[in-house]
């Protein structure tokens, strides 16, 4: 929290920097308009990234994230034609519209256009400076509901990203195994509709651990906190599916990244894939609590640290993939990003239906290697992995969750290193 000196001091020096930016090519500016001292609240970094996003499609430009005691704003270096109707129609007609700020400063001006309306007060409608003025509303009252507008439309919006990450996975046809729209791959108790049961289950749940990143102080309190959403997420995914394991290793995949994501995302600066090597930092003990889970056997008598490994080491694999997505999420670049994910990980799936260490590694082998362009060749391999039982669910998680990260990162402008 700041107090009324410091606010007014990073305001003028965010009125310089905006200044001396417009008197060239014109600017706009996005921020959050958060009642109060405290302008840095996690909720102001969801909405100025958010719009950022929104804004940086219709600029077609690249913003620069300000940060001080006055709060978070985007700064555009530019201001195009028309763009103040569409500024001011974003506040007035968006969801949460009402909480953010975006001002255009035309070129050679020091002042903002003015928005040729009066903005309304979020409570109770009356011409937002006269409940300002007269402070009708007592802060906690207008933060209380800023944080509930807010948090229920970013809740549905990464609950999508986590559906659209999942589905862009299922969807993949001829997955050396897995289950895709048309079969059941190596999985008897599966299919496409029962990996939809199981996903409307656990989506909540990971939805809510987004949320406990962003609450959370400091990354140390996260895993303990997700774990019991975890739980949650597994049962009512089991009960979903009539005792099938569809997504358990995304539900860890996926859960760290989220509540890693809402951490980063919360705040000024930080690093997705740092967080999640804070967040995971004593989960190898989890090994020594369960020592009769298979992940703990193949650790005790391979060596082999599976997903928990990863984790620890901050999801390396899944910065990696969401490099190789970029901007093309077509069938045939996930299938590829697919294929080296099997190259990158331990996959614990794997391991445990190859039944020994020799078999493991020529499928893995197989499958990294084989060309994803080659139609033919995949479905051969397909088949050979279905025939053999195989399948490769571990890097399946990792896929899913490498898309749903590069979904996330354009709902708030950010590329997570
Ligand atoms: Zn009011």
């Amino acid at each position: 929290m700041s107090n009324a000196g410091e606010i007014l001091a990073a305001r003028e020096r965010r009125r310089n920097i905006v200044t001396g930016i417009s008197m060239k090519d014109g600017a706009v500016t996005v921020r959050a308009n958060i009642p109060g001292p405290d302008k840095g609240i996690a909720e102001s970094y969801l909405i100025v990234r958010h719009f950022a996003s929104i804004m940086a499609d219709i600029i077609a430009a690249k913003p620069v994230l300000l940060d001080g005691a006055d709060g978070p704003a985007v700064i555009f270096d530019s201001e195009p034609e028309g763009i103040k109707r569409i500024a001011v129609e974003l506040e007035e007609k968006h969801e949460i519209g009402r909480f953010v700020d975006i001002d255009v400063f035309g070129k050679n001006c020091d002042k903002s256009v003015s928005r040729g309306y009066m903005r309304k007060c979020y409570i109770c409608g009356q011409p937002a400076f006269v409940c300002s003025r007269n402070k009708t509303h007592p802060t906690e009252r207008l933060l209380t509901v800023l944080r509930s507008y807010t948090r229920s439309y970013f809740s549905k919006k990464v609950a999508q990203c986590v559906k659209e990450g999942l589905m862009d996975e299922l969807n993949l046809e001829n997955k050396f195994g897995l289950v895709t729209p048309t079969s059941r791959g190596s999985h008897k108790d599966l299919n496409y509709d029962v990996m939809q049961y199981a996903q409307s289950a656990i989506i909540p749940y990971l939805t809510e651990m987004f949320f406990i990143g962003l609450d959370a102080n400091e990354p140390g309190q996260i895993m303990e906190r997700i774990r019991k959403k975890g739980i949650s997420a597994e049962k009512a995914m089991y009960a979903a599916t009539n005792g099938a394991n569809a997504y358990k290793g995304f539900i860890f995949v996926g859960g760290v990244l989220l509540s890693a994501a809402g951490y980063t995302l919360g705040r000024a600066s930080g690093n997705v894939f740092a967080n999640v090597e804070k967040i995971c930092a004593d989960i190898l003990g989890d090994f020594e609590k369960y020592p009769d889970s298979f992940g703990a056997q193949a650790y005790k008598t391979m060596g082999v640290t599976g997903v928990r490994g990863h984790a620890i080491a901050g999801f390396p694999v899944v910065e990696k993939a969401m490099k190789m997505i970029e901007d093309d999420e077509s069938s045939k670049n996930l299938l590829k990003t697919l294929a080296y994910v099997v190259g990158e990980i331990d996959d614990t799936v794997l391991l445990k239906r190859s039944g020994d260490v020799e078999t493991y590694r020529r499928y893995k082998e197989l499958i990294s290697t084989v060309s994803t362009d080659d139609d033919k060749a995949v479905s051969a391999l397909t088949d050979d992995c279905v025939a053999h039982n195989i399948s490769i669910g571990g890097s399946a998680d990792v896929l899913a969750a490498a898309i749903m990260m590069k979904k996330l990162s354009k709902l708030f402008y950010c590329d997570f290193s």
